[in-house]
């Protein structure tokens, strides 16, 4: 039996874990990302705000290495999602079963003015070149915001905006500085009423301003403001996007995606193809594009992928929980357990913050590193 699983971010590494402890070498494994290295989306605000360096977050695919699984670095150029086959920089790979895991697309050059006179923080590259831009920021107006719908990570630009407070009152610079966080949800976390009011709280005892049901849609460089969808401008210094998030070219070339996004069984995770599922960010399953939703979808999927091989039906189905981590400064981290269960309001309880949970959050990512990875994460 062959197994194709595309793309190996929090989803694929899940996946292929999962049916490698399964089946060992019983089933031929192939991952194929393009990347050289797995990075936790968290670990890019700790770069960019100089709590760590690039090298001791980057998790090599190299070091791979479990039974079953062969890893391919190569760029997926087509899908075929009838016949399971893949065309790639590598060669064509064909399978049995298939799994598209490959995450959203990142889009800075859709918002006019971004790429000149911004900077967004939600790829690798742009996250790690902001520790330079941020450690030279003289102080001034420094505005999070969200371009576009949906985006990864909804607590995100929230953490972010707490951790640009910190940062500039670490350095002396908070008082010559305003900070301004502009979302287009009405809350900062909507199914967690308890985590939205601590949030707001927090955002008024640090005088940051929050601009709720808002979308930046254009940078004017030139006279220093950001231009709202709803035509409000707001004047800024450091712009700091999350930018135009879009499925992976080759997902939406493979005729798999509708209305945007992949959709997929909600319980089993496959999509309209049989023996083709999809987990995580790529889909349109109805929870937050969050690696811990992915992690989830991947963990139900390998069931139902391994219940098919055994010739049984799957036991388990996807319940649409999972565990947030919520930032909030000075190593105050928050814990919100959200579900998204289809036909019921989602809902969120939010524990914390406190420096246990902070505890809590690095062994949430070292035990994923020595699962997926089978070593421990390295410090040094
Ligand atoms: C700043 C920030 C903070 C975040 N914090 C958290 C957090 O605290 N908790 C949390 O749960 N989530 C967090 N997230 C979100 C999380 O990173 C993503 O939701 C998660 O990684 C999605 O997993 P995935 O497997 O769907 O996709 P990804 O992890 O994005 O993996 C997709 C993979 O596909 C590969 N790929 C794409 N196209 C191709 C191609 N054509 N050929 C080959 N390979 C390809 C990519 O290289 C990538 O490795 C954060 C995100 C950001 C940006």
């Amino acid at each position: 039996m062959r197994i194709l699983v595309l793309g190996a971010g929090f989803g694929g590494l899940e996946l292929t874990t999962s049916l490698s402890e399964e089946f060992g070498d019983d089933v031929e494994i192939t991952l194929i990302d393009k990347g050289d290295g797995f990075v936790f989306g968290f670990s890019k605000l700790d770069v960019m705000f100089g709590r760590t360096i690039a090298e001791r977050v980057v998790h090599p695919y190299r070091d791979l290495l479990k039974p079953g699984v062969t890893f391919v670095q190569s760029t997926i150029r087509s899908i075929d999602p009838t016949a399971k086959r893949v065309e790639t920089d590598a060669g064509p790979f064909e399978a049995d079963l298939m799994v598209v895991a490959l995450g959203a697309d990142l889009h800075p050059e859709a918002t006019p003015g971004l790429v000149e006179s911004g900077h967004e923080f939600y790829t690798v590259p742009g996250a790690f070149a902001l520790r330079d831009v941020l450690a030279e920021f003289p102080g001034g107006r420094v505005v999070v915001g969200v371009t576009s719908t949906p985006f990864k990570c909804p607590p995100a630009p929230s953490e972010t905006a707490l951790l640009v407070h910190d940062f500039l009152t670490e350095r002396g610079l908070r008082d010559s500085s305003e900070i301004a966080l502009v979302m287009p949800l009405g809350a900062p976390i909507p199914p967690s009423p308890d985590a939205s009011a601590a949030l707001l709280e927090a955002f008024a005892e640090r005088g940051i301003a929050w601009h709720p049901e808002q979308l930046i849609i254009s940078v004017d460089g030139d006279r220093r403001v950001l231009v709202c969808a709803s035509g409000t401008e707001l004047p800024y210094d450091l712009f700091l996007a999350v930018p135009v998030h879009r499925p992976p070219t080759v997902v939406l070339d493979s005729g798999m995606c509708v209305d945007g996004w992949v959709p997929v069984d909600p319980l089993t995770l496959e999509t309209a193809f049989p023996g083709v599922y999809a987990v995580g960010d790529v889909t349109s399953v109805g929870t937050p594009k969050a690696g811990v939703f992915a992690e989830g979808q991947a963990s139900v999927a390998a069931q139902q992928i391994a219940a098919a091989l055994r010739g049984q039906d799957a036991t388990e189905t996807y319940d649409g929980t999972g565990i947030c981590y919520l930032e909030f400064g000075h190593d105050q981290v928050a814990k919100v357990e959200v579900t998204f269960l289809s036909g019921h309001a989602p809902h969120g309880d939010m524990e914390g913050p406190s420096s246990v949970l902070a505890e809590d959050k690095v062994a949430f990512g070292t035990s994923r590193i020595r699962r997926w990875f089978g070593r421990d994460w390295a410090t040094d």
